[in-house]
């Protein structure tokens, strides 16, 4: 596979031009000319063979040469709520995420939350998003919500599908994660913050129909319990 540019304009006519960071990665990190093949993707599922036809300063012109349906999404959805992390720890999770094929991300407001999410924080995470897509060969960019109170989505996920499993990661939780997790059933999984989620924000999830899960004796990071939760839940999903 040739190296991997992301189109935010959906693909329609022959000709497609690559701006901002997508043309710099193109032009001056690769040195690409005319002539040179690429693969594009737009996020609507499909990847296209193409060639550059023409640059300029900061933007390139490409000609697309074929268009193929390729889906490297896991068989049934899951979508994950999180207390983000701080930093650099926020776009690790990201980028991890998207690459276990993460259908949507939903940043939580929580009472112990370290980073409350804001919409700005969420749009400079996007570009994580892509960057992960290029790399790990998703031709759909993981969906990046917007910050939702902890209450309003556990209780929002249960009004909109009654069926699908809910699982709130939870130090001591009632569960154990050796338990059979159905791979035909769409997942909802909520980490909670650095700070541990309080008695009342478990007990909102719990009278929303979420089931508590350990990932066993030792305390992991945010970051580590949503891909340890993700992984263990994409087993028949691949
Ligand atoms: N002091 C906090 C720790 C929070 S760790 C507490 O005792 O709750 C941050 C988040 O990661 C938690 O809210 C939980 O969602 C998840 N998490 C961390 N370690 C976990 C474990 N061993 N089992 C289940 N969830 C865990």
């Amino acid at each position: 596979m040739s190296e991997r540019f992301f189109s935010s304009q959906p693909i329609s006519s022959e000709l497609v031009t690559l701006e901002g960071p997508e043309a710099h990665h193109l032009l001056n990190v690769m040195r690409a000319g005319v002539g040179t093949m690429l693969s594009l993707f737009d996020g609507t599922g499909a990847e296209y063979s193409a060639v550059v036809e023409s640059t300029r300063r900061g933007e390139a012109v490409i000609r697309i040469l074929e268009r193929r349906v390729v889906d490297r999404e896991l068989s049934t959805s899951i979508v994950v709520g999180v207390a983000l992390p701080k930093g650099d720890r926020q776009k690790w999770l990201v980028e991890k995420l998207t690459e276990l094929g993460v259908a949507e991300l939903v940043p939580l407001i929580t009472e112990r939350g370290v980073a409350q999410p804001t919409a700005s924080a969420v749009e400079r995470l996007e570009r994580a998003v892509i960057e992960a897509a290029k790399q790990c060969g998703r031709n759909r960019l993981m969906r990046l919500a917007s910050p939702r109170p902890w209450a309003d989505w556990v209780r929002g996920v249960q009004a909109q599908s009654s069926e699908g499993l809910r699982l709130v990661a939870h130090p001591g939780g009632e569960r154990r994660l050796n338990f059979e997790l159905s791979s035909a059933l769409p997942v909802m999984l909520a980490v909670g913050p650095e700070g541990g989620l309080t008695g009342d924000e478990v007990a909102i999830a719990n009278s929303a129909g979420w089931v508590t899960v350990s990932l066993g004796d030792r305390i992991l990071r945010v970051e580590t319990a949503a891909v340890a939760l993700v992984a263990a839940c994409s087993i028949g999903r691949e």
